[in-house]
């Protein structure tokens, strides 16, 4: 976890923490009735919700600048607005490790440099997949776009719909 260390570090802990407790699972189970010890669907639920967050906080080794680089010129004189919209994301909230999940809607006016549409779904992507709020997503997804593109101008709506709320 070497990108966006801070917060990378946070959730390497975090991580840790509950694979940590999902390990004392089995024993705790060991003391709860019978019926709760021998089930079947339970057995392996401790490696598989380390597993699902390993995948769910799996955008801190993504660096979202290194994806846009590969921008593509010749959008000089284009002078439309690029309009990407309703791009699904998950995403946890950091407050709650509770999930918020919606859309994603980029729309930015280019300055000579554009970039593939998939780029972008795949920017939210990295940044969703962390420990995030709403808002701050939406930050880092726009200076993203502005770092690498340098438009004329970028605005970026999230609709989500949060669990915690
Ligand atoms: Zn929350």
């Amino acid at each position: 976890m070497s990108v966006d260390s801070p917060r990378a570090a946070a959730a390497s802990i975090l991580l840790r923490t509950i694979q940590g407790a999902m390990v004392e699972v089995p024993s705790t189970l060991s003391t709860a009735p019978p019926h709760v010890v021998l089930r079947e669907g339970l057995r392996e639920t401790p490696a598989r919700v380390a597993k699902a967050w390993d995948h769910w906080l799996g955008g801190y080794e993504i660096d979202p600048h290194a994806l846009m680089k590969s921008f593509e010129d010749g959008a000089e004189g284009y002078d439309e607005m690029v309009l990407v919209k309703d791009i699904p994301f998950y995403s946890m909230c950091e407050h709650h490790l509770a999930p918020f999940f919606g859309r994603a809607t980029i729309g930015y006016l280019p300055q000579g440099k554009v970039v593939g549409l998939s780029k972008l779904a795949r920017v939210v992507d990295a940044y969703a997949r962390r420990l995030q709020v709403q808002e701050r997503m939406t930050v880092d997804i726009s200076q993203c776009v502005m770092n690498a593109l340098a438009p004329l101008g970028v605005g970026v709506l999230i609709r989500a719909r949060h669990l915690c709320m």
